[in-house]
């Protein structure tokens, strides 16, 4: 069995057929799907996703790219809705949040400046709840991690990875685990690759990234949950490991980094 740990089930991509997708990535052995929020306005729809298809947990949070738009009110509505969470099963984490200075509009000083404000009181909604985070990063390694010394929350995923070894192993001190997915796929991903060969064990989990970042064999088209099995495979084939020893292991180290995911049935 397979967890997805980073699949965006609620987008438009998807539409009229949500819960086929859910559902088809189930029988493909994807057991667990984690579905982050991008912003106030798909809160109640990541939750409602995850409450009607078995399997899938969903992360409140806003996303960096939906920053320009968010106001003081969304950060206090995220903590509300973090609160109200709780109570919740299959409520598992704040995310998606970080950073990109990726998007040149979002680099300018204001910009950058508020996208380094939200993350940081995000981090302090998660940490004030005790919850782990699942993180954007993109070309803001450094910040990221200057901002997680700082403020310390119990650790979480850097989604996509894509730093360097040192940039990992500064993750993996602070206790968060790499997402691997798609990107891994494309044998010119050199250094992914390599990362994903190389990285101690217990770092790694996978995920999709649906309906972004297709593996190699459906590129361009969209992505969907059913890809995790075949990503694992090019996960065991770069380690040399059995592809149900990669299974299992991503899917152990996802529970222990999301212990209210692996409280689910
Ligand atoms: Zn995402």
């Amino acid at each position: 069995m397979w967890i997805d740990t980073h699949c965006h089930l609620d987008a438009g991509e998807f539409a009229g057929e949500y819960d086929a997708v859910a559902e088809s990535a189930a029988r493909h052995g994807v057991s667990k799907i984690v579905i982050p929020a991008v912003g106030r306005g798909n809160f109640a729809t990541v939750a409602a996703l995850a409450s009607r298809n078995a399997g899938c947990c969903y992360a409140l949070g806003i996303h960096p790219l939906f920053v320009p738009q968010a106001g003081d009110d969304d950060l206090q509505a995220l903590r509300m809705a973090v609160q109200a969470a709780l109570a919740d099963p299959c409520f598992v984490a704040v995310g998606e949040i970080g950073l990109d200075f990726f998007v040149p509009a979002l680099r300018e000083t204001a910009l950058r400046e508020k996208q380094e404000r939200f993350y940081a009181e995000q981090l302090k909604i998660a940490r004030d709840h005790g919850l782990p985070v699942l993180l954007h990063v993109r070309r803001s390694q450094d910040i990221i991690l200057k901002y997680l010394r700082r403020i310390g929350v119990p650790g979480g995923i850097a989604h996509a990875f894509n730093g360097s070894f040192q940039q990992a192993g500064e993750f993996i001190r602070l206790g968060f685990r790499l997402g691997f997915g798609g990107a891994m796929t494309f044998t010119r991903a050199r250094q992914i690759r390599r990362l994903a060969a190389e990285l101690p064990e217990q770092a790694l989990v996978l995920e999709t990234d649906a309906p972004d970042i297709a593996p190699a064999w459906i590129h361009p088209q969209r992505n969907s949950p059913e890809q995790l099995p075949r990503i694992g495979e090019v996960l065991a084939q770069l380690r040399h490991m059995p592809v149900d020893a990669i299974a299992q292991l991503t899917s152990d180290n996802a529970r222990s980094i999301l212990p209210r995911l692996a409280m689910l049935a």
